[in-house]
């Protein structure tokens, strides 16, 4: 097997965790070990910067059959090692008929982040606090103001807006007092990272929710119109339920489930704070949950948002920077329970459009189970092609799976994050549905709750820290 062919072998094995980098490359029976290793850990070295270039070049789009391992090692080889010392094949062509965009991006990269040696370039992306670049983002309640009266606001204060940026680059340029609406999402204002607003009068009045961009999309892509029926099956601490109310224009109704009574407590704490009135909190196993019961049978939009190993999360990685990857055990098991809740909500028989979205990196929690219940669902459902612009997409595991995305501070300047919007492919009629038998649920893991505490949003009166909401999930 040629050099480059081996090396993506061994870092997709490091990467789904078959083993230690050094043990995968002995085991790959490759002849020159210290070449093969050699390779591997300078690639590895450089992974996020890599990412990044590969996505803002569009290769991976562009070369359907480059799959993501061997398109980072064949990078790596042309704009950070000696350019295809080791020969190339046929690949050696197809990079030659991307190299200047590649090239250009990576003179883009080190222009924007201030730096004129790849190594330097290294230390900056590669350090843990490459989190720390990331803007902090604050989205506009849009139940309690407008985005041009929060913009006011932050004028009178001293702020000085920038208007709408236009790029990744103009919101990584934010410095001090400056201040930008995202160029993406219309209600979401952008501050360099280091601004804390946990004390500002409009965050605490619920004006503002102080929320990654990332975890913004969820709602924004499920998109369902006011008056609409949206199961948001594991909610707390509402983030993204608050999104969805505000999406609603609180017309409409959504039922939030969770299993925990103390997030909840905290959800309905947040859901009065943002003027959320359309929500009813139920402290409930999601996979217990009847889709057959009649309540739900105008839910046509559902969002998934399951626990997950969270390894996407900026706090998790810049407090631990030394964290261990999750084992192979816990992650079957978050699989496992991920993938029941997403068979179990695909069983819902008025759904159209469902959003799953994890802020984990590990495509065992991500593509894999994406994969898995669309298979099953047997031709059913299918991927949405969304957001055609954004950068990071996922990772070419099966065919479609490039109409997930990914997002990460490399890539697109927020935490780590997984969605897959996922739709019916028929519209099923009103007579068809009348006609279909009781979808058979998911049995549920863990033992149905005896208690079932129904809670109206604004019930909750315990006093949360501002800091435990948000930036939640
Ligand atoms: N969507 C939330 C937000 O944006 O604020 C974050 C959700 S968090 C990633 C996952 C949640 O799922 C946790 O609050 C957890 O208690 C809940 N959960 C786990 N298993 C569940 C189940 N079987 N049914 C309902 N909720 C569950």
């Amino acid at each position: 097997m040629a050099v480059y062919a081996a090396a993506a072998t061994v870092l997709a094995g490091v990467e789904n965790r078959q083993g230690s980098l050094k043990g995968l490359v002995y085991a790959s029976k490759f002849q020159n070990v210290k070449q093969l290793y050699a390779l591997v850990c300078e690639t590895q070295r450089y992974s996020a910067v890599l990412d990044a270039v590969i996505a803002s070049a569009g290769l991976l789009r562009a070369e359907k059959k480059l799959r993501p391992h061997l398109a980072k090692v064949l990078v790596y080889e042309l704009l950070l090692g000696k350019g295809f010392r080791w020969g190339g094949g046929r690949w050696k062509p197809l990079l030659g008929r991307h190299q200047a965009r590649l090239k250009a991006e990576l003179a883009r990269l080190k222009v924007h982040r201030g730096v004129s040696r790849n190594e330097d370039l290294l230390e900056v992306g590669s350090r843990p606090g490459s989190a720390s670049q990331v803007p902090r983002f604050v989205r506009v309640n849009t139940l309690k103001t407008s985005p041009d009266d929060a913009v006011d606001y932050f004028k009178r204060q001293g702020f000085s807006y920038q208007g709408r940026a236009s790029s990744l680059e103009d919101l990584r340029a934010l410095k001090g007092k400056y201040f930008a609406l995202d160029p993406l999402l219309p209600e979401l204002l952008v501050f360099p990272a280091q601004t804390d607003l946990h004390e500002h009068p409009l965050y605490r009045a619920g004006h503002l929710i102080l929320q990654d961009k990332a975890s913004c999309l969820p709602a924004m892509l499920l998109a369902p119109p006011p008056g609409s029926h949206v199961i948001d099956a594991c909610a707390a601490p509402g983030n993204k339920t608050s999104h969805l109310a505000a999406v609603l224009k609180n017309q409409g109704k959504i039922f939030a489930f969770d299993l925990d009574a103390k997030r909840l407590a905290s959800m309905a704490t947040l859901l009065a704070r943002a003027g959320v009135s359309c929500c009813e909190l139920a402290e409930e196993d999601f996979l217990a949950v009847s889709p057959s019961d009649t309540r739900y049978r105008r839910v046509q939009y559902i969002l998934l948002d399951p626990s997950c190993s969270g390894s996407g999360m900026l706090g998790r990685r810049l407090e631990e920077p030394g964290a261990e990857p999750p084992s192979k055990e816990r992650l079957c098991a978050l699989a496992a329970f991920q993938l029941r809740a997403l068979r179990h909500a695909l069983a819902f028989p008025a759904l159209q459009r469902l959003v799953y979205s994890t802020c984990s990196l590990c495509p065992e929690e991500n593509e894999d189970v994406v994969q898995e219940a669309l298979q099953q669902s047997s031709g059913a459902f299918r991927l949405a092609p969304v957001l055609p612009s954004w950068p990071h997409r996922g990772r070419g595991t099966f065919p479609g799976a490039e109409h997930c995305l990914r997002a990460s501070p490399e890539t697109t300047l927020t935490s780590g994050f997984f969605i897959a919007v996922i739709e019916r492919t028929e519209v099923p009629s009103s007579a068809s549905l009348a006609e279909q038998p009781a979808p058979e649920p998911v049995s549920s893991p863990v033992p149905k709750r005896k208690r079932r505490r129904k809670a109206a949003a604004g019930e909750g009166t315990q006093q949360v820290a501002g800091g435990e909401l948000q930036d939640a999930h």
